[in-house]
């Protein structure tokens, strides 16, 4: 079945701090081809219960806006598990639950506005609508500092001398700092490289901007 991916790790380790935060949504890694293999070997856990999850269909095919533009065309996959009969979405890793844009987009938005860029500055670089741009930072503000603990506790979690982040400047930032720190420990601890917004989507299981997340 092979080594369990660094993203299943780090996804994982999220499930244990958020704690009996219910999950319809686990994110796998970018590579579909994998994934089937995966599913097929009997490799990925239920969020619910940890028992195995099996084929069943496939979410809606949908078009996110990828990096400069490119559209990045997605197909989910739909899973039932074996032992409590739940379904479960299988989200690639580079995607955000209900968002058109992906994580990297999304996150250079987060990243733009922590170092003090305005929305409409924002949008103009990543050739994205203000309005959008806004819902974001909006979302994204609303929830910084529960944000901020739920990675900064991923963090102690990982290692044994963890870096926390120094005082970013803003309740915003902090919580942007806090998720490339996890993100260096996460590269640190599996000796690869990993981008800040997948693990970021691997963390929150895809929901960073999703309604009810962290915890509530
Ligand atoms: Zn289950």
């Amino acid at each position: 079945m092979g080594r369990p991916s660094r993203m299943k790790n780090s996804g994982r380790v999220a499930g244990r701090a958020v704690g009996a935060w219910r999950r319809l949504v686990v994110t796998v890694e970018a590579d579909a081809a994998a994934v089937e293999r995966r599913l097929a070997a009997g490799g990925i856990a239920c969020p619910d219960c940890g028992g195995v999850l099996d084929r069943w269909a496939w979410a809606r095919r949908r078009v996110l806006r990828g990096v400069d533009g490119v559209a990045v065309v997605v197909r989910p996959r739909r899973t039932l598990c074996r032992a409590c009969g739940h379904s479960h979405v299988l989200l690639p890793v580079f995607a955000l639950l209900r968002r058109a844009d992906v994580a990297a987009v999304v996150g250079a938005g987060l990243a733009g506005r922590a170092v003090g860029s305005g929305a409409r500055t924002i949008a103009g670089r990543l050739g994205v609508p203000a309005a959008t741009v806004r819902g974001w930072l909006r979302r994204f503000a609303a929830r910084a500092q529960a944000v901020r603990v739920v990675f900064t506790a991923l963090l102690v979690d990982l290692g044994p001398d963890p870096a926390a982040p120094d005082p970013a400047g803003s309740v915003f930032a902090d919580a942007v700092a806090a998720i490339t720190a996890l993100t260096a420990a996460v590269g640190r601890r599996w000796s690869a490289p990993v981008g800040v917004w997948q693990c970021a989507c691997a963390a929150s299981g895809g929901r960073l901007l999703a309604p009810g997340w962290p915890g509530a």
